[in-house]
């Protein structure tokens, strides 16, 4: 008779294979290596002392997608153990050791920074507007050495705004530096309900970034920087970014074994509220009834992995865009898929990277969308490149820049 497997036997990878065929490295490299089981396997055979380049790469090719522990029946947290194996990789290589391998990476491919032009502005426009711990300069590729100190981003007082009730917003890089017409939208959504952004001073990155290049230790200090900040407000934060959004709803996580912070991460990650979420409550007492013939703006939503996976939230955001008027959603025969954005994935592995985006951007211009739409920043440039890519004309544009051209309609009719 075999023996019983043991207690970590059954909590390990049971090499079911269940998260390959889902894993989009997988499928677009063909290699079993990059898959979660892949992974599992490297990792059960070599333990962190005998990583090497070639350990760093493996693990720079995965997206930090989720996909994997959604359907592993053992719940192994994948995305963590990647994290966790490029912290590793960080103390082996010293100072910003994973960040060198990427930047090497990014080095031999100028092209990467063809994210900025896709944005409409240039490298050193976008350099000098970043703050230093910035995710953004990581998702751009842009790995410059600085002195500079880091700018915190400036209080927004609630004077610029309209009088009501105030919602405590976290912008992100995104909105602050790349995209401020999303403060605007959000802005002009929330004054037809008289209502009003403040955003705290103090605020910087999310740190999501910074943490997926195995730096954790500095994730922590952004965390416990922007808590400080936010602990100043009070009531639900309001977040535009999905990958925000699931990075401050994860502080509690984060911060679990500091006894000095953990109740305040709990705190604030239990106040975070996902923009399609937190509209789609304000929509639903609003809600109008529109002929199937108005409905003719084609619109396509991208879900962001992280709110698809961490979060669960795919409803809200559909809930919303078919709620206005004019708007036809068209949807992946396949349903949702990653865009291939990965936070640092694309910096990592470029040649797949833009396999996967445009893969999923052909398939998204065969349903003839007039226009697309989502709420992560990663997605939103990665969709913006895969259009260019491909040669079309279709707009991408922030959640709530569509939202809140769409209720000017709505008003206006
Ligand atoms: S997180 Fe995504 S990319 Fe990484 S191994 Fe899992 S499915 Fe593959
Ligand atoms: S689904 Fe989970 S248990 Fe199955 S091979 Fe993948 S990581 Fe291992």
């Amino acid at each position: 008779m075999s023996a019983q497997p043991s207690e970590d036997q059954l909590k390990g990878c049971a090499k079911c294979g269940a998260c390959t065929p889902v894993c989009p490295v997988y499928r677009a490299s063909g290699n079993e290596i990059y898959s979660a089981r892949g992974k599992q396997h490297l990792a059960q055979v070599f333990d962190g002392a005998q990583a090497s380049p070639v350990f760093e790469d493996i693990y720079s090719k995965c997206l930090l997608c989720g996909a994997c522990s959604m359907v592993c029946p053992r719940k192994i947290d994948i995305t963590e153990e990647v994290i966790e194996a490029r912290t590793k990789f960080s103390a082996l290589y010293g100072e910003h050791g994973y960040q060198k391998y990427l930047a090497r990476k990014a080095l031999n491919r100028p092209e990467l920074l063809g994210a900025a032009r896709v944005l409409g502005k240039t490298a050193a426009n976008i350099l000098g507007r970043l703050p230093i711990d910035s995710g953004l300069r990581l998702r751009l590729a842009l790995f410059a050495d600085s002195s500079e100190s880091t700018n915190l981003l400036p209080g927004k007082g609630a004077g610029r705004l309209k009088s009501g009730t105030p919602i405590t917003y976290f912008p992100g890089c995104t909105a602050q530096y790349l995209h401020p017409a999303i403060i605007e939208d959000i802005d002009s959504i929330l004054s037809k309900y008289n209502q009003k952004l403040q955003i705290p001073d103090g605020l910087g990155c999310c740190g999501l970034a910074i943490m997926a290049s195995g730096k954790k230790e500095d994730a922590r200090d952004m965390a416990r920087k922007n808590i400080k900040s936010l602990e100043l407000s009070e009531g639900p934060i309001l977040v535009s970014c999905g990958s925000c959004f699931s990075h401050l709803a994860d502080y509690k996580d984060l911060l679990k074994d500091d006894p000095d912070w953990r109740s305040r991460a709990e705190m604030i990650s239990e106040r975070v509220i996902e923009i399609s979420v937190f509209l789609e409550s304000l929509l639903e007492e609003e809600r109008i009834e529109v002929s199937v013939q108005q409905k003719d703006l084609r619109v396509f939503y991208h879900d962001p992995c992280h709110l698809r996976h961490d979060a669960g939230i795919t409803e809200e955001p559909r809930a919303v865009l078919q709620s206005l008027p004019r708007v036809r959603l068209v949807e992946l025969v396949d349903g949702p898929q990653c865009c291939g954005q990965g936070g640092l994935f694309h910096v990592g592995a470029p040649e797949l990277s833009a396999k996967i985006r445009d893969d999923l951007g052909q398939k998204i211009v065969d349903l003839k969308p007039d226009v697309i739409t989502t709420t992560c920043s990663g997605c939103l440039m990665q969709l913006k490149s895969s259009i260019a890519a491909l040669a079309q004309n279709i707009p991408v544009i922030h959640f709530s820049a569509l939202v809140n051209s769409c209720s000017v309609d709505l008003n206006e009719s």
